[in-house]
């Protein structure tokens, strides 16, 4: 705009210049009279109105040409047009396109995508000639003549630009830099993009045939209503095919795309058929019609058929896998942000341009998935608040060792419908308790957070016991009782203790959870700002103001088993043509969530709660197995989130429409969890987790959750930082001598001034601590998922956890 102006401004002083500029004084008679007296030119007998307008235009011509050329090379060097390929433009978009997935190590062809709703491909020999003529007559008559650019038209562009009142039918653009237009989705109106524009459509002369040209243009121009393409225009308008259409219906679709919205038949029937008649006329000058031709489509009534179309019958769009819904959603917005395509023109590539599209599914983890998502018979039956409505569930497989999603479901049951809601993508859920590792846990001892100058450790202990009153209540309660008792902070991840977790988090600082969650860990819900999620609510009980996605939450956690590293999720690696050459590469994007001891500290703590805590109803014990429950308030979200070395995945189970779920069995999406993992995992040896690193035990007393001291009764060993070790020891007990003899831990060092043990050696998956004799999977039962068991809920009846840390 800021040229434009400039331009209009440099035009005015032009224009002031000769409004003021002082008549030329008539030749003087030039005194030298050996100089041959020249002849009174004819121009000098004009009028001197006249000569001053003739030179205004000349000049002013002469100037515009070396300013537009100026200015084009100028911006041709500048803005090399290397970014814009168009190896992706193919002309004949009628191809099937294939989903490859990837069985045993080898790609195979997993799903094929046709035509899409509203759009329908047509070839240019199966479109009548008066519909072709018909656009060529209105929008580009000299479409056979130029070469991509029409000078004329352009020139007299410019002109109208500067002449506002000029009311030309005309746009600048030709048929080929319209298509130009309808695959960038560019449409913005700078110097700038018109000149790439001219370099492109010339680009575009070079390579296709002016039929091809047409082709895609016919294909690709928007019609209002939703629809593409003068196939689906023929269909929507008049409940046609385009070979059925009278000469009248093809210029009155020509007369919708130069303002479909003020040219809809629909909308504006007078303006329509106003702009057909002015598009016959055309067609007549250029002799593409008879007179009597003419006459007669004009005399005619132009009659809709809106919603009268017949099914498609090219049997629509393909219904595909939530899997491949993901791909096709990715696919599109990588050709859009990566090759500079429209979404429409991306939509159609992908519906209908034979590409070739190397999906990360994994066919065994889809198909283990499937078994289990197929019935809503393997999940437990559920009487449902809403009249009927049955719960719901989703679940995302990422592989740790690429962060390539493998494996989704966006549902229970039949899938009915072609890219319909996906739960695992486009639903944004409540977290719940599985928020706590990623948005507290984690980032507190990645950030060394310190309460009463003691790093948060998992030996630490706190108090069981809300932090602030609110309306007279204390704020947090727990999924189960609050004991106000101090605990342990791995005891509190294992029971899933909101107390503990928002302790944690008000030392931590909601606002660095927040940005740790946001930056490094790729969750892009969260809303910043007081009263949004910066609180201690959204971080550390899930409470958030938009939720998150199953695959936001899955990518998460996958950073954990990933040494630290979060992968932003993805479903494809690359799309090739027809012919095998490579559209476009899918880079991977990954940063460093957190260092790798955070992760081994986590996977740690996590392992725990799922083999002692509230996610051993997942544990299905063929490998070490991490994890978190997760229940929202009211119990309308069921989660589990949870890794083992190879995978992460992450469940939910609720209502669409967010309601109680009147369940006490066990938590259904653990359940799911288990059953699927549990399949994934025959036949892979078993793994553990790198041990964590600087974490030494110390003895504590369970009253004052210092480190005991002689006098005290009840201890257990907790670990802490190497440099960070508890400091102060009890002086509860002491006041009180103990009535007998204490009996001597076994883990007391020799030394009693010293109480530090040595590095621990904690191996995760081994056997793990007091109360470490029970073994994964010890707990859990077959996963028949019934309602059996009221017992379990989030807060589950484990008693392992305890006293016992580590
Ligand atoms: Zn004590």
């Amino acid at each position: 705009m800021n040229n434009l102006k400039k331009i209009k401004e440099f035009w005015n002083r032009i224009k002031n210049f000769f409004k003021k500029g002082k008549p030329a004084a008539p030749a003087a008679e030039t005194a030298e009279p050996w100089v041959k007296k020249k002849k009174k030119s004819w121009i000098s007998t004009w009028p001197y109105w006249l000569r001053r307008s003739v030179w205004a235009v000349f000049l002013t011509g002469v100037l515009t040409c070396f300013f537009v050329f100026l200015a084009f090379f100028w911006f041709s060097f500048i803005y090399l047009d290397d970014e814009f390929d168009l190896s992706g433009v193919d002309t004949s978009l009628n191809y099937t396109s294939v989903v490859y997935a990837v069985k045993d190590g080898a790609y195979v062809e997993a799903e094929t995508l046709h035509t899409s709703e509203n759009r329908i491909w047509t070839d240019l020999e199966n479109i009548p000639e008066d519909l072709q003529w018909a656009f060529i007559a209105i929008e580009d008559k000299r479409f056979y003549q130029h070469s991509g650019v029409d000078l004329i038209r352009t020139a007299s562009a410019v002109l109208n630009f500067f002449n506002p009142s000029s009311s030309s039918t005309y746009g600048g653009s030709t048929i080929t830099q319209q298509v130009i237009k309808n695959i960038t989705g560019e449409d913005e109106q700078t110097v700038t993009r018109k000149i790439q524009e001219i370099r492109r459509a010339w680009y575009l002369e070079r390579e296709y045939k002016k039929d091809q040209i047409l082709e895609v243009y016919l294909n690709t121009i928007y019609f209002s209503q939703g629809c593409y393409g003068v196939e689906t225009a023929a269909e929507v308008y008049f409940g046609k095919t385009v070979n059925e259409l009278t000469l009248l219906e093809c210029a009155s679709l020509a007369s919708i795309t130069k303002l479909p919205t003020r040219y809809d038949p629909v909308q504006n029937p007078e303006n329509n058929l106003e702009r057909a008649h002015t598009v016959i006329d055309e067609m007549l000058k250029l002799g593409k019609i008879t007179e009597e031709e003419a006459n007669e489509a004009k005399a005619q009534e132009l009659v809709l058929h809106v919603g009268e179309s017949k099914e498609n019958e090219s049997g629509g769009t393909a219904i595909n896998s939530y899997f491949v819904d993901q791909v096709i959603s990715d696919v599109i917005s990588a050709l859009v942000n990566e090759k500079g395509y429209s979404q429409s023109y991306a939509h159609s590539l992908v519906y209908s341009g034979g590409i070739q599209i190397y999906s990360t599914m994994d066919l065994d983890i889809q198909s283990a998935i499937d078994k289990v998502y197929s019935s809503a018979s393997n999940f437990p039956k559920i009487t449902s608040p809403l009249n009927g409505e049955a719960p719901q569930s989703a679940m995302v497989i990422i592989d740790n060792s690429t962060g390539a999603v493998v494996g989704m479901a966006g549902g229970i049951g039949e899938k009915t419908t072609a890219r319909g809601l996906n739960r695992a993508t486009q639903s944004y859920l409540q977290p719940g308790s599985c928020m706590k590792p990623i948005g507290t846990y984690g980032p507190a001892i990645e950030y060394e957070t310190k309460i009463d100058g003691v790093r948060v450790a998992p030996g630490m202990m706190l108090l069981d016991q809300g932090v602030r009153q609110i309306n007279g209540n204390w704020w947090p309660k727990n999924y189960d009782e609050v004991t106000e008792r101090l605990m342990t902070i791995q005891a509190g991840l294992d029971q899933s203790k909101n107390t503990i977790a928002v302790r944690v988090n008000n030392a931590l600082g909601a606002k660095t959870a927040f940005n740790f969650l946001k930056n490094n860990l790729g969750v892009t819900t969260l809303i910043a700002g007081s009263g949004y999620d910066e609180n201690d609510q959204a971080m550390a009980l899930g409470g958030l103001t938009k939720g998150i996605s199953v695959l936001q939450i899955t990518a998460a956690y996958a950073a954990f088993p990933a040494d630290g590293t979060y992968t932003k999720p993805y479903t494809f690696t690359k799309i090739c043509d027809q012919n095998g050459r490579v559209i476009l590469e899918n880079r991977v994007e990954s940063n460093t969530a957190m260092e790798k001891n955070t992760a081994a500290v986590i996977n740690q703590m996590l392992q725990h709660a799922a083999t002692y805590g509230t996610g051993s109803v997942a544990n299905f014990g063929k490998t070490a197995i991490c994890g978190k429950t997760g229940t929202t308030n009211d119990d309308k979200d069921r989660w589990f989130v949870g890794y083992t070395k190879y995978y992460t995945a992450g469940v939910w189970f609720g209502y669409d429409q967010p309601a109680t779920v009147y369940y006490s069995g066990r938590n259904p999406a653990a359940m799911a969890w288990r059953s699927v993992m549990s399949e994934i995992h025959t036949g892979l040896a078993y793994q553990s987790f790198p041990a964590a690193t600087g974490l030494v035990e110390y003895t504590l007393c369970t009253e004052s959750g210092k480190l005991a001291g002689p006098s005290c009764g009840n201890t257990l060993v907790g670990q802490f930082f190497a440099d960070s070790p508890p400091t102060a020891t009890c002086d509860l007990c002491a006041a009180t001598p103990p009535e007998e003899e204490t009996p001597i831990d076994p883990q007391q060092p020799e030394n009693p001034d010293d109480t530090v043990n040595p590095p621990a050696v904690d191996q995760p998956g081994g056997t793990d601590t007091p109360g470490g004799e029970t073994k994964p999977g010890e707990n859990t039962q077959p996963d028949e998922g019934g309602d059996q068991k009221p017992e379990e809920g989030d807060s589950g009846g484990t008693a392992d956890s305890g006293g016992s840390t580590a």
